[in-house]
């Protein structure tokens, strides 16, 4: 028979998962579980429009058995089955979720290559040399059996099976001194592996056991007798109250639904009662998965009818700020034959997403307050996330949102939320100062930030590309205008101050143009009095901020008009500025030099390049001989 081989990508993947050295190999035998229950899942659901491909609902099953002789363990269901053409399409090819992102992962050895790559089902070579999948689907008069010993390829052929679903054959491996892999022909461990992993499966998981009972009658003797066993609890974990499911439990149906093996940072298990009824499931996860900033990341709730499930990885019922929350809903007042056009209509569903949404703001909110170091964890993993959403739909969700978000404070470089921030601002502050910067370090070092820290008042330290934008969206907080520290609105300065700064600037208008002319490209230059030691800033006039402009100029549509009106801001108190002042009048050739250095420091510290690095290290050179 004709060996096919895998797709390279598909082969690849699948020889480094088979001898990468996996801690997890048990897993395997849940993968496997998994599929049949979805298997099961979708012909039940199938049959509920078409009575003709279904079974009685108690009639399904997920069944292991063992053959130790031949060393095989076997999971077989009664569920869709698979066509030749899907045997070939979703056991020939791995790593449909992408095996690019795989490459550039694998590298961290804690990596899921299990659930992030949807190749559930390929964990079975990690404990067999040789699979053997035979399937049929309802309605087909012909069977067909995938067979394959790893990377080397697959072979596909019909064959006969009698019922509708699927039967997997794993030719377990040979013990070696590492690995006992009998283990997984061995009832008890089974036993244990699906409690572990799979209790909360829905459908009754069976398995032939051998135990020793006492012979009627015969006092002392034993003999072996073989009883059919459930081995899962059957109840899904959602139905049971919550008091009842330890951690564990809802760790094991987490990592197991959505791959991850980090515990979730936070479970929320609740039923609601009233106008609409649900019972939800939600996890926080502890960490961002790993493609969750990207766009292949798809956000959903699973969503049960009464323990039937309808629709996977429903979108319409997260906003995209709460994408990182993993979980289901089950509700009877779902109707069963829902789909994904007819759901934005369904009053029910958008009842209960409104619900839901409120649910998580609050159990956020809730975390911060009972255990700031979680919810910090929680903000470095999907802060981003919630201040994307303050700024998108032009503000829409603002009030929603704002006292969940957190910036590092120039206050012991420590997250502070806005409420925190106002709640102690000192007398005759007016507005919350921000400064932006690649990090928050270098944000602190602006000029004009030393300036307001020398005031006492704290700022808030952007590092963020949306940082600013969420700030702006934002507008103010209690009343409180958001200021960036280099715009021409930081009002730092008395009115005293300010009348003598202003005068300052109408006598040296004449300097001051000659600065324009010398450097080029600003917008004005102008005496400061806010720049603490520092001898020149750079700052910006009107709407578009140095670090705005800087993100725009990223985008990949951005025009030439997304420039910052920038201006050269020069401290009148600092003795770089004499020197200025006096060069002026007497060699203005060399001034001009001057006034270009002052420029490019400037420029420095804004995280602006140097426009002319080699004039620069020629300045410099100069005033070094
Ligand atoms: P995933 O479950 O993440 O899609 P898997 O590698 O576990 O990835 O399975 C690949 C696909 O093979 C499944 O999506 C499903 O379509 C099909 N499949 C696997 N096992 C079964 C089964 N027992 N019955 C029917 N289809 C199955
Ligand atoms: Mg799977």
């Amino acid at each position: 028979m004709e060996k096919r081989q895998f797709q390279t990508e598909s082969k690849k993947l699948l020889d480094m998962m088979i001898n990468s050295i996996y801690t997890h190999r048990e897993i395997f035998l849940r993968e496997l579980i998994s599929n049949a229950s979805d298997a099961i899942d979708k012909r039940y659901f199938r049959s509920l429009t078409d009575t003709e491909s279904g079974l009685p609902r108690e009639e399904y099953e997920i069944s292991l058995s063992v053959d130790k002789d031949a060393g095989t363990l076997t999971v077989s269901d009664n569920g869709c089955g698979m066509s030749a053409q899907e045997l070939e399409n979703n056991l020939g090819t791995i790593a449909k979720s992408g095996s690019q992102d795989f490459k550039t992962e694998n590298n961290s050895d804690t990596v899921d290559i299990i659930g992030q790559f949807g190749v559930g089902f390929y964990s079975a070579f990690m404990v067999a040399d040789k699979v053997t999948v035979t399937s049929k689907v309802y309605g087909a008069d012909k069977a067909y059996r995938w067979e394959s010993e790893g990377v080397d390829g697959y072979t596909l052929e019909e064959c006969e099976k009698e019922t509708v679903g699927t039967e997997i054959v794993l030719h377990i491996k040979p013990d070696t001194e590492e690995e006992d892999y009998c283990e997984y022909l061995d009832q008890y461990s089974l036993q244990r592996l699906v409690k572990k992993y799979s209790d909360y499966i829905h459908y009754p998981i069976r398995m032939d056991f051998e135990t020793e009972k006492p012979v009627e009658g015969d006092s002392g003797k034993t003999e072996k007798v073989i009883e059919r066993r459930t081995l899962n609890s059957i109840t899904p974990i959602w139905k049971k109250p919550a008091s009842e499911v330890t951690e564990e439990e809802y760790k094991n149906f987490y990592s197991s639904k959505y791959y991850d093996y980090e515990a979730p940072l936070k479970t929320l298990h609740y039923k609601q009662e009233g106008t609409v009824e649900y019972t939800a499931l939600l996890f926080i996860p502890s960490h961002a998965p790993f493609d969750y900033y990207s766009k292949s990341y798809e956000k959903g709730l699973t969503l049960y009818s009464s323990g039937v499930m309808i629709m996977d990885r429903c979108a319409d019922m997260l906003p995209d700020y709460f994408s990182f929350v993993k979980g289901l809903i089950d509700s009877s007042d779902i109707s069963l034959n829902i789909s994904r056009e007819t759901l934005q209509q369904d009053y029910q569903l958008r009842t209960i997403a409104k619900a839901v949404e409120k649910k998580i703001k609050n159990e956020l909110a809730k975390l911060m307050e009972t255990d700031r170091e979680k919810y910090e964890t929680f903000f470095k993993a999907f802060g981003s996330q919630l201040k994307y959403g303050v700024y998108s739909d032009y503000g829409a969700h603002k009030e929603l949102l704002q006292d969940l978000i957190m910036f590092i404070s120039s206050n012991e470089m420590k997250y502070v939320t806005l409420k925190e921030y106002v709640g102690r601002m000192p007398e005759g502050q007016k507005s919350i100062y921000y400064a932006c910067g690649d990090t928050p370090e270098k944000a602190l070092r602006l000029p004009q930030a030393a300036a307001v820290k020398e005031k006492g008042y704290e700022i808030l330290l952007l590092s963020e590309d949306i940082d600013e934008f969420t700030l702006q969206t934002l507008m103010n907080y209690e009343d409180k205008k958001f200021v960036n520290v280099s715009t021409d609105e930081l009002d730092l300065a008395t009115e005293d101050e300010n009348k003598k700064l202003e005068k300052e600037n109408e006598s040296g208008k004449e300097l001051l143009d000659f600065i324009k002319e010398s450097v080029g490209g600003l917008n004005s230059v102008k005496f400061s009095n806010t720049l603490g030691g520092h001898p020149a800033a750079l700052s910006s006039e009107g709407g578009m901020s140095i670090e705005m402009a800087r993100v725009l100029s990223k985008m990949p549509d951005a025009g030439e008009g997304l420039k910052a009106s920038l201006v050269l801001e020069i401290n009148s108190s600092h003795a770089v500025t004499e020197k200025i002042k006096a060069l002026y009048e007497s060699d203005k050739e060399k001034c001009k030099k001057y006034c270009k250095l002052l420029y490019a420091q400037a420029r420095l510290l804004s995280g602006l390049e140097i426009e002319d690095a080699e004039e620069f290290t020629s300045l410099v050179s100069e005033l070094m001989v």
